[in-house]
């Protein structure tokens, strides 16, 4: 089956981008996903092709038009009806490894880019579009956004990572940042790869392995290890488990 991806943009010359080679651009050639671009501007109503005006209240700045929106997103789900529909934006729900195995898991996905100061906000009341971000930083387009949403959902497609077992381990998967990883030379200037990885001991490698996963995380992320914690602690019965 095909992945189905499609973005709404003022600028589809962005796209794939950095998703037309290696991975992602094989995976592509291979059918493992396809790719649409939809030019916002193609759904203007006037002969100057207006996508854009101020915004309402006064301020910097202009506001993607709502009826521009709606027409483009009604274009996206009669080619792809099945296909959620993303909107770009700071203002949206953090993206999780999770929601973007369910993303992978599922037909495609139509991405909708923003530009200037964003969206009509109407646009979310009229029609069922997810508002996603992808981090507490702004960014001058959803493109970026977009192709970061879809790199990640095509390296989990059936195939596209190949024998690799990458993907199971990872950063995230189990609620985790995943340990750190080292290679040959086994000394670079001065500084060696821990011992328990060149011992051979299998069984104290993935000990050390979880170990480090876990001090990791709980020094760098401490969001996610309280979470973390929280699922194991609380089993998915709501009981809590007996100490
Ligand atoms: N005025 C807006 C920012 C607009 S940035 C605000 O302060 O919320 C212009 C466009 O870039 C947005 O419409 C969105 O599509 C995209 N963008 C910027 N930062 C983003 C982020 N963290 N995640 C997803 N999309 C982002």
């Amino acid at each position: 089956m095909t992945f189905a991806a499609t973005i709404i943009t003022l600028y589809p010359e962005m796209f794939p981008g950095p998703l037309g080679v290696s991975l992602a651009g094989r995976a592509r050639e291979e059918g493992a996903w396809s790719l649409e671009t939809v030019q916002l501007r193609d759904f203007a109503a006037d002969k100057h092709r207006t996508v854009d005006d101020t915004p309402a209240g006064g301020g910097a700045g202009m506001v993607l038009k709502v009826d521009v929106l709606g027409r483009a997103i009604d274009h996206a789900l009669a080619l792809h009806p099945d296909c959620p529909v993303l909107a770009m934006t700071p203002r949206g729900k953090p993206i999780t490894q999770e929601r973007i195995r369910e993303l992978a898991g599922g037909p495609g996905v139509t991405i909708l880019c923003g530009r200037f100061e964003g969206f009509d906000e109407r646009i979310f009341e009229g029609r069922a579009v997810e508002q996603v971000s992808v981090g507490d930083i702004v960014l001058s387009g959803g493109e970026p956004a977009a192709l970061m949403v879809l790199d990640a959902c095509i390296r989990l497609l059936p195939g596209v990572m190949g024998a690799t077992e990458s993907g199971h381990e990872e950063s995230f998967e189990e609620g985790l940042l995943e340990y750190p990883h080292y290679t040959r030379p086994v000394d670079w200037e001065g500084r060696t790869i821990p011992e328990v990885l060149r011992s051979g001991d299998h069984a104290k490698i993935a000990a050390w392995r979880k170990l480090r996963a876990e001090e990791d995380t709980r020094l760098r992320r401490p969001d996610l290890w309280e979470r973390h914690r929280g699922a194991r602690d609380r089993p998915a019965s709501g009981a809590r488990r007996e100490k």
